[in-house]
C-alpha cells in the first residue's frame, strides 16, 4: 500500500502564523506593537489588506514573512511572499482569472497562496464551485481565530476539496487585528532551519500542522499503520486525549480516547486520504494534514 507522509522528512518544530493584521489596515496595533504581541513566535507574516507592510523595526521574532490579504467584497486570499510587482496595476475584483494570475505569480516568486476564512457566509465567502474552479493555491485556512465558530472553521470545505482529490494543505491563523485576538490558532512546522527558505519548503511539503494549543510529536507509519504520536509529557499524559482519524467525505475512520499518548489507524487501502484530529481535555486541540492513501499517492 503507498502512504504518502507529509511527516516523513524530520526536523525542528516551529510555530508560526502568516496572517495577521496592523494598522497599515484595518488592525488596531502598529507593527512593532504586533511583533511583542507574538513573542516567542518562531516566524510571523504579517497580511494586511491589499497591500504589502515592509518589515522593519526591532523585532525577536527571528523569521517574518511579507504578506498580502487580497480583499474583494466577495472573498479573501492570502499571498505568502508576493513579489512587489503585484502592486503595479492591483486590483482585488474578485474573478478567478484575477486571483488565479495571484496565485500564480506568488508561486512564480517562490510563495504560496491560501484561500481564508471560506465559510464566513456574510461576507467574503468562498463558494466550493470557485473553489474548484481557482488552481495551485497551496491550501485552506481552516482555522480562522477571528473567533466565531459559526464561520471561522472549515473543515467541512477542507474535507469537500480532498475528497475532489485537490491536494491542499490546512492552515491555521489569527487573522488577529484587536487585542485578544492573538495566539489563538497557529501553524507547526517541521522545518530543516528557522528561515525564509526551509519554513516555506516545509509548509509546502504538507509538513506542519495546525494547532489551538495541542500537538504530534511525529506523525509516521508503520507498514500500513499510521502511528500518531502525541504531545506527551507527565502532565500531558494525565489527561484525556480524543483522537479521530477521518477519511474520504470526512468520514470518522476511527475514534480512540483515553489517557493516551499514542494512537494508532491500521489502512485498509481506499481511504483517498486519512487526517488526525486530537482533542485534549480542556479544549486544546491540533489538525494534522492529509496523508493519501493507495494507488496514486
Ligand atoms: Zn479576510
Ligand atoms: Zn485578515
Amino acid at each position: 500500500m503507498n502512504i504518502l507522509n507529509p511527516y516523513a522528512q524530520k526536523g525542528t518544530w516551529l510555530r508560526g502564523s502568516f496572517h495577521n493584521h496592523t494598522t497599515n489596515s484595518d488592525g488596531w496595533f502598529p507593527l512593532e506593537t504586533v511583533y511583542k504581541m507574538y513573542g516567542g513566535y518562531d516566524f510571523l507574516g504579517i497580511s494586511d489588506h491589499d497591500k504589502i507592510t515592509k518589515h522593519e523595526g526591532k523585532r525577536d521574532i527571528p523569521t517574518v514573512f511579507e504578506a498580502i490579504e487580497v480583499s474583494s467584497r466577495e472573498t479573501h486570499m492570502l499571498l505568502v511572499q508576493p513579489p512587489h510587482a503585484i502592486m503595479d496595476n492591483y486590483s482585488n475584483d474578485f474573478t478567478i482569472e484575477n486571483y488565479q494570475r495571484f496565485v500564480d505569480r506568488t508561486n512564480d516568486n517562490g510563495g504560496f497562496a491560501v484561500l481564508v476564512h471560506p465559510n464566513r457566509y456574510f461576507s467574503n465567502y468562498w463558494k466550493l464551485e470557485d473553489m474548484i474552479k481557482m488552481d495551485r493555491y497551496l491550501g485552506v485556512e481552516v482555522y480562522n481565530g477571528d473567533g466565531n465558530p459559526e464561520y471561522d472553521i472549515a473543515f467541512d470545505k477542507w474535507d469537500a476539496l480532498l475528497s475532489a482529490g485537490r491536494r491542499v494543505w490546512g492552515f491555521g491563523n489569527d487573522d488577529s487585528h484587536v487585542y485578544g485576538q492573538e495566539k489563538r490558532a497557529w501553524n507547526v512546522v517541521q522545518a530543516q532551519d528557522n528561515t525564509n527558505e526551509a519554513v516555506l519548503a516545509a509548509i509546502k511539503d504538507g509538513n506542519f500542522y495546525v494547532s489551538t494549543g495541542y500537538g504530534f510529536d511525529a506523525i509516521r507509519t508503520e507498514g500500513d499503520t499510521i502511528v500518531a504520536d502525541l504531545r506527551s509529557n507527565d502532565l500531558l499524559d494525565k489527561m484525556y486525549k480524543y483522537v479521530t482519524f477521518f477519511g474520504k467525505d470526512g468520514e470518522a475512520l476511527q475514534e480512540t480516547t483515553g489517557r493516551i499518548s499514542q494512537a494508532k489507524y491500521a489502512c485498509r487501502g481506499d481511504e483517498g486520504y486519512v487526517r488526525i484530529a486530537v482533542y485534549l481535555e480542556g479544549g486544546y486541540a491540533a489538525f494534522s494534514q492529509p496523508l493519501f492513501i493507495g494507488q496514486d499517492a
